[in-house]
């Protein structure tokens, strides 16, 4: 394991050596570096691998889109199940709406389940694929919600 350490310390040097390269924490120019920690903020270096299609941003978008629609319909869902019980009133009309609620939640959770399911497969396509499914999970979310919004006014009113 030392020996490991020792050889990545080695070829970070040597690369560091020829390479301009910023500190990833504070930016201080890190070039000549002989050790494996950064001289100005003390944080510890390593040499690694990166590839573009593991950029958090596409995967960040439709992870929120999911989550920030089930965050709404479960807590609009907890909500009315708590009115109902408090107060079971035939004028709330309850059972509809909280259904309703309960399915876009559901819908929302197969959403994000789905999408942490194919994760791997998602590193497989082009950071351009990925914006394209990141920013098609957030519209369909979004065009989901006022069409059930819609609908919702269109029934209650
Ligand atoms: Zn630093």
């Amino acid at each position: 394991m030392h020996g490991t350490r020792r050889h990545h310390d080695r070829l970070l040097a040597a690369w560091l050596a020829r390479a301009d390269a910023p500190c990833p924490v504070c930016g201080y120019c890190l070039h000549g570096l002989r050790t494996a920690r950064c001289p100005e903020c003390a944080t510890p270096l390593q040499l690694s691998l990166a590839s573009s299609n593991l950029r958090k941003g596409p995967w960040t978008l439709a992870v929120v889109s999911f989550a920030l629609a089930l965050g709404f319909d479960g807590v609009v869902t907890v909500l009315l199940l708590v009115a109902l019980a408090l107060s079971p009133s035939p004028r709330l009309q309850p059972f509809g709406v909280v259904t309703a609620f309960g399915a876009m939640s559901a819908a929302c959770l197969g959403g994000l389940l789905l999408l942490i399911h194919c994760a791997k497969a998602w590193v497989r396509v082009t950071p351009r694929a990925q914006w394209a499914r990141a920013w098609a999970a957030f519209v369909l979310v979004g065009l989901g919600h006022a069409a059930f919004g819609i609908a919702l006014w269109a029934t209650l009113k």
